[in-house]
This record gives structure tokens, sequence and C-alpha cells, in this order.
């Protein structure tokens, strides 16, 4: 497994598990909790979830896929914009704790940014990591403008990554955002890796991946492992999927393959607004 270094030192898995929509259908839950379970074998130990993945269904499930390998993994969640002030906060860690069924989150992320200032939700996440509620916390959909500003606030420099919408293709981020974390060693979280599974029936990447030996998700996913600083959560309850994803992690990119991604889904000319899912 390739590992990123966190802000903090610590290194997590380059190749996550996402669940949004797991835990969803009550008749898929047995094979979902399998996938998980599968994916931590596979070296697939950072999870990622939130608050709002079915109203706490995610999580719920999650915390049953851990259940005694709480050491294993590195749990990531996420707090609504609108509880993440110095009110709200508190409550809404402890439910996903109580979901999870873990002592401490790993890492808690602003889920988007709204109006709760910045500064107010630093320090509900510094409160909350002082009572070891959680061990370290980030952010999710902040562009490089928010971001500077976050680097501002007290406290802001312990932030440990930025959640972002980020695949073949929607590469707006490299033009400033991806640099600006880069020089802070911040690393990225690369959601929707797949673009929803949209990105695989792209015919010049069906192409690629037919040519290489590969397949489509094992190339988008290798193109994101290729890159420094890169954390890739895709999402599978699919156990044979997940062996396909996984699989990504054998087949890294050669430069010149690199390059030929790059004339299929060239990289930005200018400045993108940060785009969201
Ligand atoms: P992904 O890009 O991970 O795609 C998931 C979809 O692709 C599912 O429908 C899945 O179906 C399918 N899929 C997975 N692997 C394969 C494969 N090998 N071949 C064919 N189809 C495949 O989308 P997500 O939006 O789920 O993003 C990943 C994670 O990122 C989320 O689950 C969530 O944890 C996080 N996220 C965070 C956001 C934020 O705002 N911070 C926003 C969006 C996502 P199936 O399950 O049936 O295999």
């Amino acid at each position: 497994m390739k590992h990123v270094t966190l802000p903090c030192g610590e290194t997590v898995a380059a190749l996550g598990q996402g669940t949004w929509r797991i835990g969803d259908d009550p008749a898929r839950r047995r094979e979902e909790i399998d996938c998980l379970r599968r994916g931590i074998d596979l070296g697939l130990t950072l999870i990622d979830t939130a608050e709002m993945y079915g109203d706490g269904l995610s999580e719920a499930l999650v915390g049953e896929a851990i259940e005694g390998r709480r050491d294993e993994v590195f749990i990531v969640s996420k707090v609504y914009p609108h509880n993440a002030s110095r009110r709200s906060m508190q409550a809404s860690c402890d439910n996903s704790l109580k979901r999870l069924r873990v002592e401490a989150i790993d890492l808690y992320l602003l889920h988007w940014p709204g109006n709760v200032p910045l500064a107010e939700t630093v320090e509900a996440f510094e409160t909350l990591r002082r009572a070891g509620k959680i061990r370290h916390w980030g952010v999710s959909n902040l562009d490089t403008a928010l971001m500077r500003e976050l680097h501002d606030v007290p406290a802001g420099p312990a932030v440990q990554t930025d959640q972002v919408l980020y695949n073949l293709g929607r590469r707006g981020i490299e033009w400033d955002l991806l640099p600006w974390l880069h020089q802070r060693h911040i690393p990225v979280m690369a959601y929707s890796p797949l673009e929803e599974g949209r990105l695989l029936r792209h015919r010049g990447l069906v192409q690629f991946a037919k040519s290489h030996g590969m397949t489509p998700a094992q190339v988008a996913i290798a193109w994101l492992l290729a890159r420094d600083g890169v954390i890739a959560i895709p999402k599978t309850g699919s156990r044979e999927r997940l062996g396909d994803n996984a699989l990504a992690l054998e087949h890294p990119l050669t430069m010149g393959q690199v390059q030929e991604l790059d004339a299929l889904f060239p990289p930005p000319k200018g400045p993108v607004p940060l785009e969201m899912i």
C-alpha cells in the first residue's frame, strides 16, 4: 500500500474507502459490511463517512464493519456546516461517535463551508481535540481563498486535509489549490474519484484501459495514486468491484501513460472555480 503523510506526521493509506449511499438499502447491508471488511484486509484502512450520509446510516454501518478492528482503521467523518459551531458541534460529534461505536474519530472534517465563521469552527474542533473526541481535524470543499482564510485563523494551520472533488475529468484544483496545499504539505483527499461511476464510460478512458491491460476504474485510481499527497476514496458496495479498484495499486502508471492521459484529460489552462458534487 502506498501511504501519505499528514501534516501531524501520521501516515494513512493513499487508497481508502468512501461510504456515501452505503447503508441506505437494508437488502445490501451484509454485502456492504463484508466489502468494507475485505477492503481493510486489502489495506484500504482509511474509511470516509459523514453524519449526512443516510442521516447516520453510513456511520452506523461503518461502526458495525469495524467492530473488533478499531486499531486497523483510520476513520474520517464530517460535520454539517450548520453544526460546525461552538454550540452544535459537540452534540454532532457525540452522535457520530455513538453510531461509529468508537471513542474518537481520527479525522473530523467540516463538510463544506457554511455560515459559521471558520475561526469558530476551528475553535470547536480544537475543543473536541482537547477532549479526546477527535484526534485531528480538516475541511472539505474549501477553495484556495477559503484555505488562505482558514490558515490565518488561530490554530488554522493544524488543518490536516482538504477533501475535494478530484478525478481525471475534474482537474481544476491543479491550477492553484493543489500547489497551495503541496507547499504546506497538506494532502488532498480526492472524492468521487470515479465521478460516481460516470467516468468509467468515457470512451477515451475505456480504450486507454483496454490497450494497457487495465480496467477504466484501475486507470482512474492509479492516476490519482501517481500524484504526491493525494488520497483517493472510491466507494463500492461490491466485493468484485472492490477487488478491481484495489488492483490499481499493482498498476502504477508510467510517465508515458500519464502523458497519454494528459492528452485525453487536459489539465486546466487557467483558474477554475472549485467544483462540488
Ligand atoms: P465514486 O467516484 O467513488 O463512484 C462510486 C460509484 O462507482 C458507485 O456507484 C459504485 O457502485 C461505482 N463503482 C465503484 N467501483 C467501481 C468499479 N470498479 N467498476 C464500476 N463501478 C464502480 O463516487 P462517490 O461520490 O461515492 O465518491 C467516493 C466517496 O467520496 C464517497 O462515498 C464519500 O465518502 C466521499 N464524498 C465526499 C464528498 C464531499 O462533499 N466531501 C462528496 C462526494 C463524495 P457500487 O457501489 O455498486 O460498486
